[in-house]
């Protein structure tokens, strides 16, 4: 690992945005491998913002839904976001040079192993709302897309849905509830995004970050072979 941030350029500050919850966890052992670690322990703190032994560089801790959001008006230099988010925020005025290879699952679509029959239009229970319109679009289907926000296998049971879009990992959830994969709609994963500003304004401090945190990728790739092999 190479992280060499030089003193002249150490006064620009680079804001990293990650998202709370199940990628945080995968991320920081990321992080910590790139040579990034936060100067306290971020799980048992309240706070939003934290220091880390680069004094120019910053971690914000948010929704994971808001982390494009930060990147996009550039109020965070850099960010780590789901695949899923980022294809149903938009991601514009982005780059996502990295996949970190993390929080690895799949956008599905879902129904019930024993489905009633559709009455009039289908209707689509999701909370990613503009993939959902993007994907049947595609398949030139047109479908009543009613937005949810959580617990998407409620939905065809109580009769809400005929279908849903949602991250699928093991598939236990859906099977749970009497439901089963049914198309794919993308393979997801965790990406790291720059803000195009950010990366024109700042490149002598982010492309380092993106450099190590690639090389980090690139050995816990080796490692989990290691193990399986
Ligand atoms: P599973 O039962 O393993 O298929 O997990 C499905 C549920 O876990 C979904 O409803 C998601 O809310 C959540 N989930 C699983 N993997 C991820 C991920 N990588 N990112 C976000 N949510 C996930």
């Amino acid at each position: 690992m190479t992280m060499t941030m030089t003193q002249t350029t150490a006064s620009q500050s680079i804001t990293i945005a990650l998202s709370k919850g199940r990628i945080l966890k995968e991320t920081l052992p990321l992080l910590e491998q790139a040579g990034i670690v936060p100067a306290e322990d971020i799980f048992s703190s309240r706070k939003l913002i934290f220091d880390t032994n680069h004094q120019h560089i910053k971690l914000l801790v948010i929704r994971a839904t808001d982390v494009p959001t930060y990147v996009e008006y550039g109020a965070a230099d850099m960010g780590v976001s789901g695949k899923d988010v980022l294809l149903e925020h938009g991601a514009r005025d982005m780059y996502e040079p990295l996949d970190l290879n993390i929080a690895r699952c799949r956008l599905m679509t879902a129904g019930l192993v024993d489905p009633k029959p559709v009455q009039g239009r289908i209707k689509v229970a999701s909370k990613f709302v503009n993939i959902t319109k993007r994907y049947f679009a595609s398949q030139g289907q047109q479908v009543d897309i009613i937005k949810l926000y959580g617990a998407m296998e409620l939905a065809p049971i109580m009769g809400l849905a005929d279908y849903i879009v949602d991250i699928v990992d093991t598939g236990n959830t859906l099977i749970a509830n009497g439901m089963q994969p049914l198309d794919m709609i993308a393979p997801i994963s965790t990406r790291l995004v720059v803000s195009k500003a950010a990366m024109k304004m700042k490149h002598a401090q982010i492309q380092p970050i993106i450099d190590s945190l690639s090389e980090a990728v690139e050995r816990a790739k080796i490692a989990a072979a290691e193990v399986i092999s």
